[in-house]
């Protein structure tokens, strides 16, 4: 021991006289960005150690996670794009850019909002001998009077029913003055896709009637099978006559909608559409079905004023955005006997 410090001593005052350096260095161990220093004198041994690098990310560049130092940029995102409810993701650290896909409403910046379906529109109510000369415009008052949702047939399916009455006031006139009876009335109307602005299937239906379609809509990359039946049906109220001899009665059509949609699908949308000219109704040929067909939103691509005024005063509801209420099918149950009798 006192040999060591003996030589300790010699070689520190040796090293003393030659460099004039420190007595004893104070090692500083190497790191990533020094090696081995001198705290005292600055003298250095050796290379510094190697930095631990970490591989680079799509947040971070390669960079050592001792120091910090980096190398390079960071790794491109791995980018999916927007869709319907979220903005462009990264999939790997799930940074956004933008803002999500809008949709076809959205895009043309008509308002929808979600039901219960509310509004009056125009409908026309004409003699049916001579429509082009008596043909009057009327408002037809829609009022959605329920909205369920039951479980469908199939997994992963639900039905929604829509049940609306279009109440027209008058549905049936008589004009003394002119002579004239107004014997029929039409409104219009038409179910919408929110995202994609597709038609779903229809016809013109007279009187007591009842159609039923299906359509693929594609949305986000997904298809989401859709299909519908529709039923109408027409009530006539009491004739109500007037000092004048005039004679009027209300015409009020319910319409019934079940919607067979998969679950997680929530953008029907249905259309209140103006009617204020007679056209011949046809009730063969079916609308949006073999040919996509899209809500005509764009009151520029109409000719006239009353045709850009017919866009603009559509009127549209989101029937199923929000939760609607789930209720039980009705079942038939059967008894001992095995008679059936409707709970
Ligand atoms: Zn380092
Ligand atoms: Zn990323």
């Amino acid at each position: 021991m006192k040999k060591r410090l003996l030589t300790l001593l010699s070689a520190a005052v040796l090293c003393g006289m030659v460099s004039g350096c420190c007595i004893s260095h104070d090692w500083q161990e190497a790191t990533c960005t020094a090696p081995k220093t001198c705290a005292k004198c600055g003298e250095t041994e050796g290379e510094p150690l190697a930095h631990t690098w970490v591989d680079a990310t799509c947040t971070e560049a390669k960079h050592c996670s001792v120091c910090g130092t980096t190398e390079g940029e960071p790794l491109p995102h791995t980018w999916v794009d927007a869709t319907y409810e979220t903005p462009k993701t990264c999939s790997v650290c799930g940074a956004t850019e933008g803002e999500p896909k809008q949709s076809y409403f959205a895009q043309y910046g008509v308002d929808v909002p979600d039901g219960p379906v509310d509004c009056t529109v125009d409908y026309i109510y004409y003699n049916k001998e001579d429509p082009e000369t008596y043909c009057r415009v009327g408002d037809a008052v829609f009022t959605q009077t329920d909205c369920y949702a039951d479980p469908a047939d199939e997994e992963g399916y639900q039905n929604v029913h829509l049940t609306l009455t279009m109440a027209m006031q008058p549905g049936y006139y008589y004009d003394a003055a002119e002579g004239v009876n107004y014997t029929s009335a039409t409104f219009v109307n038409y179910m919408y896709d929110w995202y994609t602005g597709r038609k779903l299937p229809t016809r013109d239906m007279r009187g007591d009637d009842a159609q039923e379609y299906a359509v693929t809509l594609d949305i986000d990359g997904v298809s989401y099978e859709v299909s519908y039946s529709k039923e109408v049906s027409w009530e006539q109220g009491e004739w109500v006559f007037d000092e004048a001899g005039n004679a009027t009665s209300s015409d009020t059509a319910t319409q019934e909608f079940i919607f067979r949609i998969p679950e997680g699908y929530d953008g029907l949308v249905y259309c209140a559409y103006p009617k204020r000219e007679y056209t011949e109704l046809d009730t063969e040929t079916v609308t949006g079905l073999d040919e996509a067909e899209y809500a005509d939103l764009d009151p520029t691509d109409e000719e006239t004023e009353e045709d850009k005024k017919i866009i603009e005063d559509q009127r549209f509801f989101r029937i199923n955005h929000t939760e609607i209420p789930v209720r039980e099918a009705e079942t038939g149950t059967e008894d001992a006997a095995g008679n059936e009798t409707a709970e």
